[in-house]
């Protein structure tokens, strides 16, 4: 796949990018081996400092690189500030909490084990390699780099090809920010080389978020080398809607759940399971949003959807709505390419789909909504079960038992009740079955990519 910068508006390449050459790779490699020996010593309240500056940098950069954001992969501007904003905030998260997320832990029972004292340190594993996808490209690599960084890692990003500018932006921010030299690097390689990185023995682990053949494809790899790997892989968010909610509100927001990142995000709620009593009601209030949507150029502040990110995107999203209209969905809104330039979809509802279905197992990565109908809760959470992931859920209820079963039964990494997924520095992010394994986020995922030293310490004089 070329390195370049295309314009999703237009289908222009704007500008291209060389992929480093072996000795380059070999020499960021070495670089970066270099800096994890001497930046893991660091002190923690060094690194939050550091992190704190690199929230800084990026506020004043806000504007030029969320214009940047949005030309590369055609979000709204709208949607590149929030996603910056993101980055700031959960920088200076880690930057207030990471010292306190550092500290041992004091083990209570050193008697019981014959020691004096025993307690948990955890040191950093050194070289992370971060492959990422293009959808949120500063938020994706941000949510790893923080609290990698916070940890003591140094990292390796393998941003996705389409996004080259922005994965360069990160290994400046954190450069301007103060971090020493080489403590994250930015590689312009192809997906293809992935495995030779990894397979380094400068390289301790790895984490990637993407698809699910590129998951199997790096899970492979690090389970033959035994590194730590964690996976963030697709995902098809049911969305259920009980009686007992208010329909207007959980209406506009299945739009924004669905239609977040123009429909390119693994947290959409894709699926709708709306309980008969309420379904005519929710399908007419959310096909009249979803149809009132301004599909257009990202960068005027009146869109609320831009193009795909990528011509291949859009033919598969058409290709998934083809495929069910023709084996007998129904298309209550949108469903059409329009003419001209740009790899554009609208926002589309569609019901009765069945098994059969492409869609119905697989993730749709565009502003497509499946809806159906649902006799009971119980109807919808094992619709929701069947799919292959488990990434987030949605629940919009009143009923206490309802929230009660829904959180106990749906098999997902997370459940949101009465909102939509979305990812905060302040809590765990991730899925269960085919969306892959491990967190980010938090303590959590800071501590993916650490050892956690057991110590015990005897008296000497016995
Ligand atoms: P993708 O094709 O898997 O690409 C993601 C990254 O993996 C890119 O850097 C890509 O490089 C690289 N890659 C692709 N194939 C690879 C392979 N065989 N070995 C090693 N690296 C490989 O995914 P995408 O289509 O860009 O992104 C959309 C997918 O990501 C969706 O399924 C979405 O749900 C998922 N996603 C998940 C999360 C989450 O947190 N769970 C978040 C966002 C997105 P190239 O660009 O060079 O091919």
């Amino acid at each position: 796949m070329t390195i370049a910068t295309t314009s999703p508006v237009t289908g222009e390449v704007l500008k291209q990018f060389d992929e480093l050459s072996p000795e380059e790779l070999e020499d960021k490699l070495q670089r970066a081996a270099v800096a994890a020996a001497s930046y893991r010593l660091t002190k923690h309240e060094q690194r939050a400092e550091w992190l704190s500056r690199a929230a800084d940098v990026l506020e004043a950069d806000s504007a030029t690189v969320s214009e940047l954001i949005t030309t590369e992969i055609g979000k709204t501007l709208r949607s590149a500030t929030d996603e910056v904003a993101k980055c700031v905030a959960s920088l200076r998260f880690y930057a207030e909490n990471g010292p306190r997320f550092l500290r041992d832990d004091e083990g209570a029972a050193a008697a019981a084990v014959g020691a004096q004292r025993t307690y948990v340190t955890r040191q950093p594993l050194g070289v992370v390699l971060a492959v990422m996808p293009w959808n949120f490209p500063l938020w994706q690599a941000m949510r790893f780099a923080a609290p990698a960084l916070t940890a003591g890692n140094v990292g390796v990003l393998k941003h996705a090809s389409n996004v080259p500018q922005t994965a360069l932006y990160m290994e400046q921010l954190f450069r301007e920010a103060g971090f020493p030299d080489d403590v994250f690097q930015t590689l312009l390689i192809s997906s293809g080389r992935v495995e030779q990185v990894l397979r380094d023995g400068r390289v301790a682990a790895a984490t990637l978020t993407g698809s699910e053949p590129a998951g199997r494809s790096v899970a492979a790899i690090a389970g033959d080398e035994i590194k730590r790997v964690v996976l963030e892989l697709g995902g098809s968010d049911p969305f259920i809607v009980m009686p007992s909610t208010n329909l207007e509100r959980a209406a506009t927001v299945a739009v924004k759940a669905r239609t977040l990142n123009n429909g390119q995000s693994c947290v959409n709620a894709k699926r709708f399971f709306v309980h008969a009593d309420v379904y005519d009601a929710f399908l007419d209030l959310f096909t009249a949003k979803m149809g009132g949507l301004v599909v257009g150029d990202p960068m005027d502040d009146s869109t609320d959807i831009g193009p795909l990110a990528t011509e291949s995107g859009r033919d598969d999203v058409e290709a998934y709505v083809d495929d069910a209209v023709a084996k007998g969905a129904t298309v209550v809104v949108g469903g059409k390419r329009p003419d001209g330039p740009g790899w554009f979809y609208p926002p589309t509802v569609i019901t009765g789909v069945t098994g059969d279905m492409r869609m119905y197992g697989e993730e749709v990565f565009g502003p497509v909504a499946q809806v159906w109908p649902v006799a009971s809760l119980q109807e919808a959470v094992d619709l929701a079960n069947e799919h292959p992931y488990g990434l987030g859920s949605n629940l919009w209820t009143e009923d206490q038992s309802e929230r009660d079963t829904f959180i106990r039964d749906i098999q997902s990494g997370m459940a949101f009740v009465n909102g939509n997924t979305s990812s905060y520095p302040e809590i765990p992010f991730g899925g269960i079955k085919r969306s892959g394994y491990g967190r980010e986020l938090s303590d959590v995922g800071m501590r993916e990519f650490m050892n956690a030293k057991t110590v015990w310490i005897g008296d000497p004089a016995r």
